[in-house]
């Protein structure tokens, strides 16, 4: 496969290209683009490094091929690993990205007997993220027009992906996106579990627990009735707003409903899951909303827990929201405690047994 040209790939390309645009995921597409550049390049490893405005890496994700032999027959193997933000970028790999964004175009680094070969990827004319892989020489021109076309059609159909996981009016991935996004969740939660008995990869720095939280602005219906749609809607793209500029850029957030919310954070223990929401839920009520004045919001959470369906996590949740509404509202409830304080009993459908 090493060194095969770039421009004899091509029909098999197109059929990568199709494969890509059947997956209705952004994760899965980002996973499908470097399956498809890797081989084509004749390179065993390739990265994708997600950024985020100011240019932090938010995500990255690697892909390896190897090619094992079994009872004779040759078998090519890849494997995909996602990193998340904490992971520390080499000084080369930052130097690299820094010429990239500022020159716009494919810039290469010497390291050891290899090149660092890094392209740009953009959305929307701004800067979303850097291709990466090393090889022994250059990208030869054909190779960098192909290149360049993947990472285009790649660009487009992310979008227009992106545009179909988000809410209008918010911006927020909608509830569509979170059914998908929570099944995915689970499966990163099984290979975090299998990794701790297996090999450990010292790369990848995975928090504790991820919490689900469902959060519900208090008498929204009020403000509509006395203020009118418009200036509900505005209540919304605020709140929007200070939510997201409470939780991480990493934690996900989603408009689930009309005035519901959904979080999914990550933190190593309930103080740090309680102290983001908290700080949520403490910024809606100190601001100052345009005519309406003072708003709060209510919310209930759950950790996500391996052992049981994403569902019913939701559902835990949920009903933990709904006692918060019931206890006063402004508040935010965590499934457990009420569990232990008596106010929900334990659901023990859905649940899955391990072991
Ligand atoms: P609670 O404190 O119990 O949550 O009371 P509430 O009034 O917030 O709850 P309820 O579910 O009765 O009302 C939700 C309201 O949200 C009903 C609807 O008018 C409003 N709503 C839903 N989607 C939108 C939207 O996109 N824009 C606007 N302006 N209002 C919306
Ligand atoms: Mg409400
Ligand atoms: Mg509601």
């Amino acid at each position: 496969m090493k060194g095969r040209n770039a421009a004899s790939g091509l029909p098999n390309i197109l059929k990568k290209l199709g494969a890509m645009t059947a997956i209705r995921d952004t994760y899965m597409v980002e996973q499908s683009l470097l399956r498809t550049l890797g081989p084509l390049l004749g390179v065993l490893e390739t990265s994708f490094y997600r950024v985020e405005d100011n240019g932090d890496v938010i995500r990255a994700l690697y892909h390896s091929r190897k090619v094992v032999e079994k009872q004779g027959a040759k078998r090519v193997v890849d494997n995909i690993e996602e990193v998340s933000n904490e992971q520390e970028i080499p000084d080369i790999l930052r130097n690299l990205f820094e010429s990239v964004r500022l020159l716009r175009k494919c810039c290469s680094r010497r390291s050891e007997n290899n090149l660092l070969i890094c392209y740009p990827i953009y959305g929307k004319n701004e800067l979303v993220g850097y291709f990466v892989f090393q090889r022994d020489r250059e990208v030869t021109p054909v190779e960098d027009a192909i290149v360049q076309g993947v990472l285009e059609v790649f660009t487009n159909y992310f979008d227009l992906l992106d545009t179909s996981q988000r809410d209008q009016l918010t911006g927020l991935l909608n509830r569509y996106s979170l059914e998908s996004n929570l099944d995915r969740l689970w499966s990163i939660l099984a290979a975090r579990q299998n990794d701790s008995k297996g090999e450990q990869d010292k790369r990848i720095v995975k928090p504790e627990c991820y919490w689900i939280c469902v959060l519900d602005i208090d008498h929204f219906k009020k403000i509509n009735d006395e203020f009118g749609h418009v200036i509900g809607d505005e209540v919304l793209i605020i709140i929007t707003r200070l939510l997201e500029s409470s939780f991480r850029q990493s934690d996900l957030l989603y408009r689930y409903g009309g005035e519901e919310f959904v979080a999914i954070i990550a933190a190593n223990d309930l103080d740090a899951a309680t102290q983001a929401l908290e700080r949520a839920r403490h910024k809606i009520e100190k601001f100052e909303f345009p005519q309406v004045g003072h708003i709060t919001i209510s919310g209930g959470f759950s950790c996500a827990d391996l052992s049981v369906l994403p569902q019913e996590i939701f559902n835990r949740a949920d009903s933990s929201l709904y006692a918060a509404k019931k206890a006063g509202r402004n508040r935010i409830c965590f499934y457990d405690n009420l569990v232990a304080e008596g106010v929900l009993k334990e659901v023990a459908a859905g649940s899955i047994d391990l072991f």
